[in-house]
């Protein structure tokens, strides 16, 4: 089989040695015969992976004591219900920021528990660049944004710690690929396949002290307290989903953890935004001061060159490039298990079709 160069926006391209042990796991797993998904996930050995992705997942994010990880089903589409429950008391009110489609989401769930104020908005841009974020009222339980907007190749470079009040955050699209500063923090979540594992499960970095003060009477599986009370297991974790979470977090940490994956992440973001740069077939979609090194957005000034592009870039093996539908052109998503030679053949292919047009 030819090399496919997979810059998929999610589910995410996973490295080729945790898809291995993953699905040796799925035929049979440890001594007694049984696959991975098929035993009980009370036995010692699940247990065993559950606390091992807990650990690990705090360790390489370098979280403080206060935080208690969870992996719950969901998504991060519930973790925007989720994290307004357990963080606005009865009566109270939260600010977000809107920076797109996902954000929009977040704000939207939210209006069911609190009265929500979005205070800073890059919608007039038409969602090409990060807002600036003020002081926000002190009246609210926290601030929410979207450190990643995976359909615009837009980042947040810092965490907006200038808003003065504690910071909430869904981080799917580019968890574990930069490090952060987490003391304004009290809560992070994050899908997992967008750079941590497959579908299916969604972790949740919560500070444990912050819990239990709403006044609300949380229905079980959406209160965070309870799944801390439960080790992560009130219910039936999504085992493969977790275990592969597992075997990617392992080959994370191999590569010299997030310190590590960053400078990696960082290299292949500047060979792509230099092309887009030179090229003078194309441009980018972001704003440069927000460029997202995860997922790079750009179209062709003449877009009657679609077409003949699109047969070059697919002979060479390069899947998943084609834009969201709201921005058009293309997006390349570099997510972690990316390498950078992928990344230098869609290079090579642009450079090829500027010189052959
Ligand atoms: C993909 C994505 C989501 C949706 O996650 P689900 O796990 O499918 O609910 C939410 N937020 C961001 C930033 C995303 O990129």
């Amino acid at each position: 089989m030819s090399k496919v160069h997979n810059f998929s926006a999610g589910p995410c391209i996973l490295p080729p040695e945790v898809l291995k042990e993953a699905s040796e796991a799925v035929k049979s797993w440890g001594n007694n015969g049984l696959s991975l998904i098929e035993m009980s996930h009370r036995s010692k050995p699940f247990v065993a992976v559950m606390e091992e992705t807990r650990s690990l997942t705090k360790e390489l994010l370098n979280l403080p004591d206060r935080f208690e990880i969870l992996y719950l089903q969901g998504g991060a589409s519930l973790g925007f219900l989720t994290s307004a429950y357990n963080l606005i008391p009865e009566g109270g009110s939260a600010a977000y920021v809107d920076t797109g489609a996902w954000a929009n989401k977040a704000v939207k769930e939210a209006k069911h528990l609190g009265d929500i104020e979005v205070v800073a908005s890059a919608k007039e841009r038409g969602y090409v660049s990060i807002p600036k974020i003020n002081t926000v009222d002190s009246k609210h339980s926290y601030l929410h944004y979207t450190t990643n907007n995976t359909i615009y190749g837009t980042q947040f470079k810092k965490p907006p710690t200038s808003a003065g009040v504690p910071l909430v955050a869904d981080m799917s699209s580019d968890i574990m690929s930069k490090e952060f500063d987490s003391s304004a923090f009290q809560l992070i979540y994050a899908g997992a396949q967008k750079n941590m594992g497959p579908a299916g499960t969604v972790m949740y970095a919560i500070d444990k002290n912050v819990l239990g003060k709403t006044g609300r009477d949380i229905p079980a599986y959406l209160d965070l307290g309870v799944h801390i009370s439960k080790d992560s297991m009130f219910n039936t974790p999504p085992v493969f989903s977790i275990f592969t979470t597992l075997l990617t977090l392992k080959w994370l940490k191999a590569k010299g953890g997030v310190a590590g994956i960053e400078k990696i992440n960082n290299a292949k973001a500047e060979l792509i935004y230099n092309e887009i740069d030179r090229n003078p077939l194309f441009r980018g979609h972001a704003e440069e001061s927000c460029r997202s090194t995860m997922n790079a957005t750009f179209m062709f000034n003449d877009p009657r060159h679609t077409d003949a592009f699109d047969a070059v870039w697919a002979a060479e093996g390069i899947s998943g490039i084609k834009g969201h539908r709201s921005v058009g052109g293309y997006r390349a998503s570099m997510y972690n298990a990316l390498p950078i030679e992928s990344v230098q053949v869609l290079v090579d292919v642009m450079k090829d079709f500027e010189r052959k047009i």
